[in-house]
């Protein structure tokens, strides 16, 4: 039986594509339900692609549900320029996937996380690897949440390496430092996976191509979205000579923490002025006796590629 129930909360472009891949393939977790963002696309496409691929891997039973459209301090938002370069127009590459049988929840992601938190307790994991507005907005709904929920691992942030929006800021939490700062500044047991680590996981059409070679739908698939997102790569950041697997990262060590290295501080998110989307030691908080925060500044990277090969092969040779 599965150790964990996990909820997932996406702005479904390619990377969070390969989380969803990543918890279906990883027994340890029983993937409950996925919450839906706005960033690598506007909420309603990504609660789509998260059905789309749902289905395409053979889980057309986990449902999905609609979080926030826009940030916590705006009432509308558009999709930036930049994440259409990297992640395509449809988020996914531009790939055409069948639609899902499947439609969206009719309840709201933000009482989905209330309802779980209560119902899984310390048995839930949260691995956010969009804006946090989604998880603010839960742990204001019902702040006992907040020692309910077994461990928050979300993607995002930068601690030892500069951001990739400005020196400071990565682009999830630049989307709503705000809410970020509630969910880093409360007491939720969080692990950040910034950029610190996930720069240091890459793919290329190396691995690709052995999606191809297994011939699946859903390794051809896979195959042509990330295809797309390292050709994205090839112009956005060409030191990399591959493309970074910043999602799934968040799911594997979500469950298998010691892929990581962490140090405990205790963190907040600067709101305003030029430095606004900085994740940061807070130093209000420094010498707090309880550190409920941590952040990982190292990755076994070999063994997590590895891992996340073998695990992504199995799944698409079944479907
Ligand atoms: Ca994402």
């Amino acid at each position: 039986m599965a150790k964990y129930k996990m909820i997932l909360d996406l702005d479904t472009g390619v990377d969070d594509a390969l989380a969803i891949a990543y918890a279906l393939a990883t027994p340890e977790c029983d993937l409950i339900g996925i919450v839906c963002s706005y960033g690598n696309v506007i909420t309603k496409q990504a609660a789509q692609n998260s059905l789309d691929l749902l289905a395409a891997l053979g889980r057309p039973d986990i449902p999905v549900f609609m979080g926030a459209t826009h940030s916590s301090t705006t009432n509308h938002f558009d999709v930036m320029p930049i994440s259409q370069t990297i992640h395509g127009m449809n988020g996914i590459g531009d790939v055409t996937l069948p639609t899902a049988k499947r439609s969206i929840e009719a309840q709201n992601g933000v009482d989905f996380y209330v309802e779980a938190a209560h119902k899984y307790q310390g048995s839930l994991l949260i691995v956010p690897t969009g804006p946090l507005t989604n998880l603010a907005a839960a742990i204001k709904k019902d702040p006992e949440i907040v020692n309910l929920i077994g461990h928050v691992t979300l993607m995002g942030g930068a601690l030892t390496v500069p951001g990739n929006v400005n020196p400071v800021t990565e682009a999830n939490i630049n989307q709503d430092p705000e809410a970020a700062n509630d969910v880093f500044r409360s007491e939720l047991p969080l692990t950040m996976i910034g950029l610190d680590v996930t720069l240091r996981t890459l793919l290329t059409k190396k691995e690709t191509a052995k999606w191809r070679e297994i011939g699946t739908d859903s390794a051809i698939s896979y195959a042509n979205i990330v295809d797309y997102y390292i050709d994205s790569y090839k112009v956005t950041s060409p030191h990399l000579k591959g493309c970074a697997l910043h999602d799934p990262l968040a799911v594997a060590a979500a469950v298998d923490p010691s892929l990581v290295q962490t140090i405990y501080l205790n963190m907040k998110v600067d709101t305003k002025g030029a430095y606004a989307g900085r994740t940061i030691g807070d130093e209000k908080r420094i010498n707090d006796p309880a550190t409920t925060t941590q952040v990982a500044v190292n990755v076994d990277s070999s063994r997590f590629v590895k891992m996340f090969m073998q695990k992504l092969s199995n799944l698409f040779k079944q479907n």
